[in-house]
């Protein structure tokens, strides 16, 4: 492709009409000086304040800004300890002692932006490009069937190469796979924000989640760390889910990088954009919220130079306000962080992490990884097995769950079993459903040992007698070789 039709197509991607729509008299929903009012007025709160808000949260409500500046601002660390509690009491609560897994898959890394923290920016003459094609995205696909993987998160830079129609090729080879007992049940897809109509073509091909990151949700940094390209466009990026939502894609992930601005900023941000989609769309936010930090990349020397890193202190933090802002929406902490800090954050509030990740493109077929195909380095490098073993070992099951997903359970659907708590009936018997399938299939002798272990105790532990039978022989099928049975 030359440079004139790559413009081409650069020029013709943002539409005005489809953001204006959800702006109310030229304005986002990012009040800068709200917020910035709010941090400032709610400083030192004292201890009956914070603990109010707390209480509130146990009740799982959703918090509102005023009140989420309150949790930001508590410097006292036996209350912090308070809200760790309760952040893990919130996730037993909604979601049980289970953790979703998934891999991410690098696709393509050719992008058009210039975002000065990652890798693959377009003036990064470090970054060896790369674009799998149908049959090296097919044996990528079958070496995480191999290990087990039901649910990935598919990955793209923004680029006429990787447009709408490559990404719902990739989706349908992804789903095409089949390998022994293995399949990819859901894939989940970060790539840059599209129109409305290009999200109906995803949906169409059966796309899972749509995330997409708005990175800082402070006009003037996002400005300056995005000066080229479409992402420069500020709005484009903060209403790709609004779009989303309007084109059926009802699961939308949202998320900010942090490292990039104030962190109590982005956090008010994040809380922002859940209750503005709520509003546009009948009370149903994002369906999980990512918080990535920001980790070293080839050839990048922002990310040295930045004064806004997040100390892991800070980071536990940040994610327990986020648990007990919004008590329903899952919460996903990826593999850029090491397993020690993995092991902590997942007991104030994670539901979803990657396992046995590899983000080089191409790296699971081929193994080794090429380091500057990667986007960043990981911090947690520890094989599928070896995570789920831990989990075990501190009692979480794994799911590998995507039944809600394909029995319509979405969007508005999931919020409204989620707040009714049946989740327990259905979401944990599917976990361990999928669980015992993992066991089967692809563990090792010692994983399964602990798996099987946990899996008695949670059986025992379901408090619908009718479901646990139906459990249990449907842990007797899968034993006799049926797979994929959920309720
Ligand atoms: N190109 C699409 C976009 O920008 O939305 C999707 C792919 S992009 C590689 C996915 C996410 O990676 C970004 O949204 C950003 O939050 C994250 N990212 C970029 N550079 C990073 C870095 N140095 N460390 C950690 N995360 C990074
Ligand atoms: Fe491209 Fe996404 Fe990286 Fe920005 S974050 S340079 S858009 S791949």
């Amino acid at each position: 492709m030359n440079n004139t039709s790559i413009k081409d197509w650069v020029a013709n991607i943002v539409k005005p009409e489809q953001i204006k729509k959800y702006m109310e008299n030229g304005r986002d929903f990012i009040n800068e000086d709200r917020i910035n009012d709010l941090l400032q007025s709610k400083k030192q709160p004292d201890k009956n304040e914070v603990r109010e808000v707390i209480a509130k949260s146990l009740e799982l409500n959703r918090l509102e800004l005023e009140e989420t500046a309150v949790l930001l601002n508590c410097t006292d660390e036996e209350i912090w300890q308070e809200m760790y509690e309760v952040g893990l009491k919130i996730k037993q609560k909604v979601y049980g002692r289970r953790i979703v897994i998934f891999a991410p898959l690098y696709i393509s890394n050719h992008c058009v932006n210039s975002c000065v923290y990652c890798g693959y920016r377009k003036e990064n003459k470090d970054s060896v490009r790369y674009q799998l094609n149908m049959n090296e995205l097919q044996k990528e696909i079958e070496a995480l069937v191999s290990k087990g993987h039901k649910r990935l998160i598919l990955v793209y830079g923004e680029h006429p190469s990787s447009d709408v129609h490559y990404i719902a090729d990739t989706l349908k080879v992804a789903y095409e796979t089949k390998l022994d007992n293995g399949e990819i049940r859901r894939c989940n897809i970060n790539a840059a924000p599209m129109s409305i109509e290009d999200l109906e073509i995803l949906k169409e091909v059966g796309i899972g989640t749509f995330q997409v990151f708005q990175e800082t949700y402070h006009h003037q940094t996002y400005r300056r760390l995005h000066p080229r390209g479409i992402k420069a466009d500020y709005h484009w990026r903060l209403y790709a889910l609004h779009r989303s939502m309007e084109a059926g894609v009802d699961d939308v992930g949202i998320g900010a990088l942090f490292g990039l601005y104030d962190w109590k900023f982005e956090v008010m941000g994040l809380l922002s954009h859940a209750i503005d989609l709520e509003k546009h769309f009948g009370g149903v936010g994002p369906h999980t919220i990512s918080f990535p930090r920001l980790e070293p990349a080839v050839n990048t020397p922002f990310i040295e130079k930045t004064s806004y890193k997040v100390n892991d202190d800070i980071f536990k933090k940040l994610v327990t306000v986020i648990r007990l802002a919004v008590p329903y929406t899952g919460m996903i902490l990826t593999a850029r962080e090491n397993a020690a800090v993995r092991r902590e954050v997942i007991q104030v509030g994670c539901t979803q992490i990657d396992a046995g990740s590899n983000i080089a493109i191409g790296g699971y077929s081929k193994g080794d990884p090429v380091h500057n195909r990667q986007q960043f380095i990981l911090g947690d490098n520890r094989s599928l097995d070896e995570t789920i073993r831990d989990l075990a070992d501190i009692g979480y099951i794994t799911s590998f769950c995507t039944a809600g997903y394909r029995c319509g359970r979405t969007g508005n659907y999931f919020m409204d079993i989620a707040k009714q708590g049946k989740v327990h009936n259905l979401c944990m018997p599917n976990a361990i459903l999928t669980f015992k399938e993992y066991l089967k299939d692809y563990a090792s002798a010692e994983t399964r040992e602990i798996g099987e272990r946990l899996i008695a105790k949670e059986i025992s532990a379901l408090p619908n007698e009718p479901v646990k039978a139906k459990v249990e022989k449907f842990l007797q099928q899968i034993d006799a070789g049926d797979r994929d049975l959920y309720l």
